[in-house]
């Protein structure tokens, strides 16, 4: 302990050094946390602090004894010099805090925040280069800034995107960064050009796929555990105007399923969007992720639901743009696809809007949830890979058993293709050529009343989930994973396992980075809200 609080103070005095205006050599710990209150970029009160003690999911909590907000890939350089020459200080960067397991924590260390707050952010201008389009972004910028950015610069857009865009850009990438469009697009770390990264050693490389390319792979998904992105370069396209959104229901999960991978395996004509929810609750109907249905629909879907209490809604998105006839082209495209899918007659809903309200639909879902005081309670989610070859007894069991009647929020369910993503980078996913995301995207509500909305009753059924995978022999993998212990982040990693540690030895050879994530540091300061 005594040693720990020695280092935090040499880091303190470093980092003070580093980034106050007045740029202090190494001081005296007293006057050295006066100046760093009165403005410089490190924080050291307890608002700051407490403001970085939890995240999204509300499980799990932590306080640092230090945040830094730093302005440029220097700045984040001489934070992490001074974190390794101390030694033992827990860093992590944490984007906007959306994990929902402690990710982005650094109990007693550093937390460097990389979203620039109040502070206006600088409007990167996208760049025509080498037949391509791109731009380069800071690693804390939210995907909601880099859309209205590159919209605003003759109407391009990224196009591989996250259901939600108030995301940071290197929060996502240091995971995968999934959506409808993945199947096609692939994740988001599969459409990043170059990246400034600050390597726990606190040096600043550019690296690519031609360049540094160990550091490029590493990074994209590598759980913050390489380095600090500072900068990223994202392809670019242009932006469609507007988007044709359908969803279909099912009661049938073998053509459902079947319906899904069709549309994913298309070539030419195809959706630009796939996804899909489960739906074992009638009350979902009303709930953030399905607002889609009109409330003057009820009794069609029950009487689809029938004797069958699961139901399952395949969700797709055409793009296009307002010349196109007003869409007229469009007409026939999305009718030649639906013709060939197996869904229950009559179980269309149909809405046009703009591609920016598409993207920006979760947002709108969350601006309600805040209005009701639901969006600031317990998330235990589970998000799981699932091969395609076990996706049926899943549902036997999970969808159709344990889940019961409430599922505490959204369930999401959409195949890939693993052809889309590369092998290289550090994120795992099962060995099999089409695979699912299962997302449980749940919100406890303690004062319901109702047990089924507890936070113990979701999280004992997401063990549950996992136990039933793991009896049964299906290989899923963890997204956005949550450990206990490095055997299983090893059986996680599987295959990549070594090539991690190794990387980790070269670019972060005194572990201090990422420690929220409990892979190298075991997170047991990590309490439970
Ligand atoms: P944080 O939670 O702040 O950080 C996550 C991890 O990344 C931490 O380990 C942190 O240390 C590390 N990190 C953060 N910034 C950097 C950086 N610059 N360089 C290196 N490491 C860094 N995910 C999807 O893929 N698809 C979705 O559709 C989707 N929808 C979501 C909807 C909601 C409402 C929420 C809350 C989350 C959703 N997510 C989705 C999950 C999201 O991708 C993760 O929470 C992810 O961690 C990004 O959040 P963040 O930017 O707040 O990162």
């Amino acid at each position: 302990m005594a040693i720990k609080r020695h280092a935090l103070a040499l880091l303190l005095a470093l980092i003070c050094g580093l980034l106050s205006p007045v740029g202090l050599a190494v001081a005296p710990a007293e006057p050295l946390l006066q100046l760093v209150g009165s403005g410089s970029a490190v924080r050291l009160d307890s608002a700051a602090l407490a403001a970085v003690s939890t995240d999204f999911g509300a499980l799990f909590r932590a306080a640092p004894a230090a945040v830094a907000r730093p302005r440029s890939a220097e700045e984040v350089a001489g934070l992490l010099r001074a974190a390794h020459a101390a030694g033992s200080v827990a860093v992590s960067a944490r984007g906007r805090g959306h994990s929902t397991h402690g990710q982005a924590l650094a109990p007693g260390g550093l937390v460097v925040e990389m979203a620039h707050g109040d502070l206006p952010a600088p409007r990167p201008t996208p760049v025509y280069d080498g037949g391509r389009y791109y731009v380069d972004v800071w690693g804390g910028d939210s995907w909601a800034d880099v859309l209205s950015w590159t919209l605003s610069h003759g109407g391009l857009a990224p196009r591989s995107w996250t259901d939600y865009l108030h995301l940071s850009v290197g929060g996502t990438l240091a995971n995968a960064g999934v959506s409808g469009q993945a199947f096609h697009h692939g994740p988001q770390i599969s459409n990043v050009l170059q990246l400034d990264v600050v390597t726990g050693k606190g040096e600043v490389v550019t690296c690519s796929k031609e360049e540094n390319a160990e550091l490029f792979h590493a990074v994209l998904g590598g759980l913050g555990q390489f380095g600090i992105i500072t900068r990223a370069r994202i392809a670019l396209e242009r932006a469609p105007q507007r988007v044709r959104w359908i969803r279909v229901l099912y009661a049938d999960f073998a053509a459902f399923t079947r319906d899904q991978e069709r549309l994913i395996a298309l070539d030419g004509e195809r959706f630009d969007y796939v996804e899909g929810l489960v739906i074992v609750d009638e009350g979902l109907i009303n709930s953030w992720r399905s607002s889609f249905f009109s409330p003057k629909n009820p009794v069609k879907i029950g009487s689809v639901a029938g004797e069958r209490r699961v139901l399952y809604c395949l969700e797709m998105a055409k793009y296009y743009d307002e010349d196109d006839g007003g869409g007229g082209k469009v007409d026939g495209a999305v009718e030649r696809l639906l013709r060939r899918l197996r869904y229950v007659p009559a179980t269309e809903f149909v809405t046009e809007l703009t591609y920016v309200e598409f993207l920006r639909r979760v947002h709108r879902a969350e601006e309600r949830l805040r209005g009701k005081g639901l969006w600031e309670v317990p998330h235990p989610w589970l998000n799981l890979f699932v091969p395609a070859s076990r996706i049926a007894d899943f549902d036997a069991t999970v969808f159709r058993g344990i889940l019961g009647n409430n599922t505490g929020g959204p369930v999401l369910i959409y195949p890939m293709n693993k052809h889309k993503w590369d092998e290289r980078s550090s994120a795992v996913t099962p060995d099999e050529d089409v695979f699912y995301l299962v997302a449980f995207l749940r919100s406890a509500l303690p004062d319901s009343g109702d047990p089924t909305q507890s936070l113990t009753h979701l999280k004992r059924q997401n063990q549950e989930i996992l136990e039933f995978c793991h009896h049964a022999q299906i290989k899923i993998k963890q997204y956005l994973p949550h450990y206990k212990t490095q055997e299983e982040w090893a059986s996680h990693f599987g295959p990549k396992w070594n090539r991690f540690i190794e990387s980790k030895a070269r670019f972060d050879p005194k572990r201090i980075l990422g420690s929220g994530q409990g892979i190298f540091q075991l997170p047991s300061s990590l309490l439970p809200s």
